[in-house]
């Protein structure tokens, strides 16, 4: 049987990592997700209408490009994209949100509720929403609100409700606690929508699948362009979903190298990265196991990238398992070789890239000319536009970061 018909275990566990680690009064509530999602991914009227969506409204499938002049420029290894920015709203994340609002709507809710960081997964959810004529709620730390304005704006034209969160240290975490609470005052008529392949069985799971379909593309149209698979598949991992998805139709192939690639920010010591399975050690947070950083008290450690969604001190269940079983290799990208990326993308190839997705294109380029002949098919997680701000006022146009 495939990898992906074997993992998790039934209670959601890849090895030692993943389960539902939280409060008894949520029990019930994620057993219902669970229950309902195990039902749904073989229902074929669920399935014929996700499929649907995905064709007429997100506008799936999503090429795949051969970056010809990035190889050129690099002059080793053919690097290939899969255009995930080409996606609806820009990034991978609608994958996942229209499959948890299809689920909303076959389990008879009316509402999703989530946290979200940076702002991306609140706007995808909320896009999701809106879709369906569902209500939204995003809960989002009062800290986050100030700096990521410009989602905040399209989360309310999309006609989502923004919860600020005002305790604590008012970004990421107090947002899912906030957002927890609110969901156990109305889990009749809502649910909860995880951002990625983290948190308690069976987000982990039901990510990975919603996000597969990346992969399944990507494999037949690297067939199609080559006659081959790709010697190497490489993506960014914050939490993990667009790496899982990717990954996901590859991994039954054990000639194809898979590659995760996690932010190393501006040094090795804590707070300086959030390069979690490279530094990290097996711990629980936000409700399951996996690798993680711990600060001296045993706590999340405080983190940094300069692409926002990937600063987190965990890392999905099943990234933790497959690093343990040596099946995927996790490198790094630091924030300067992220830089160089994003500037080289934007120039050679006329596509501006997400931060989050240049650390992937930085890793391939590193990689490229120490592998001449092989080919290297990296995922395009999501477009730059929201980052074009940030990058042109703090590093300007790029001349610091020629080739
Ligand atoms: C959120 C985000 C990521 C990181 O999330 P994963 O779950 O690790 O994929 C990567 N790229 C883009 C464009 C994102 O918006």
């Amino acid at each position: 049987m495939g990898y992906l018909k074997t993992m998790p275990s039934k209670d959601g566990f890849f090895g030692e990592f993943g389960g539902a680690f939280i409060p008894p009064q949520l029990e019930p509530h994620f057993k219902e997700i669970a229950e309902a999602y195990e039902r749904l991914a073989v229902d074929s009227s669920y399935i014929a209408e996700l499929r649907y969506i995905r064709k007429h409204f997100q506008g799936r499938p999503t090429p795949v490009q051969h970056a010809k002049n990035l190889s050129n420029a690099m002059g080793g290894a053919q690097i290939y994209l899969k255009r995930e920015d080409l996606n609806h709203t820009g990034a991978h994340k609608l994958n996942h949100c229209m499959g948890e609002a299809l689920l909303a709507k076959f389990m008879g809710k009316k509402k999703l509720i989530a946290e979200t960081g940076a702002g991306q997964h609140g706007v995808a959810l909320a896009t999701a929403a809106s879709y369906f004529g569902m209500e939204c709620e995003i809960h989002m730390g009062e800290v986050d609100i100030a700096k990521e304005h410009p989602n905040v704006v399209r989360m309310k034209l999309l006609g989502a409700k923004v919860v600020p969160v005002s305790f604590g240290a008012k970004t990421l975490k107090e947002a899912v606690d906030s957002a927890f609470m609110s969901y156990l005052e109305q889990t009749e008529d809502a649910i909860y929508a995880i951002g990625s392949v983290v948190g308690p069985h069976p987000f982990p799971k039901m990510v990975r699948d919603f996000q597969s379909v990346m992969g399944f593309e990507a494999k037949d149209q690297f067939l199609e362009m080559t006659g081959n698979n790709p010697d190497h598949v490489v993506a960014c991992v914050g939490g993990g979903s667009n790496a899982m998805g990717l990954f996901s139709g590859f991994i039954d192939d054990d000639q194809v190298q898979l590659h995760g690639v996690e932010p190393h920010g501006t040094g090795t010591e804590l707070g300086k990265h959030a390069a979690t399975i490279t530094y990290g050690e097996p711990g629980q947070i936000h409700g399951f196991k996996c690798i993680m950083l711990k600060d001296e008290n045993g706590e999340p450690a405080p983190v940094h990238s300069i692409a926002s969604g990937l600063d987190y001190p965990g890392v999905g269940p099943e990234h933790s398992y497959l690093h343990t079983i040596g099946k995927v290799q996790y490198g790094s990208a630091s924030d300067e070789e992220t830089l160089k990326a994003f500037y080289a993308l934007s120039r050679h190839e006329g596509i501006i890239p997400a931060l989050e997705s240049s650390h992937a294109i930085a890793y391939a380029m590193k990689m490229a000319i120490s592998h001449p002949g092989e080919s290297i098919l990296v995922n395009l997680s999501g477009r730059g536009d929201k980052d074009i701000d940030y990058v042109t006022e703090k590093f300007g146009f790029g001349d610091d970061f020629k080739l």
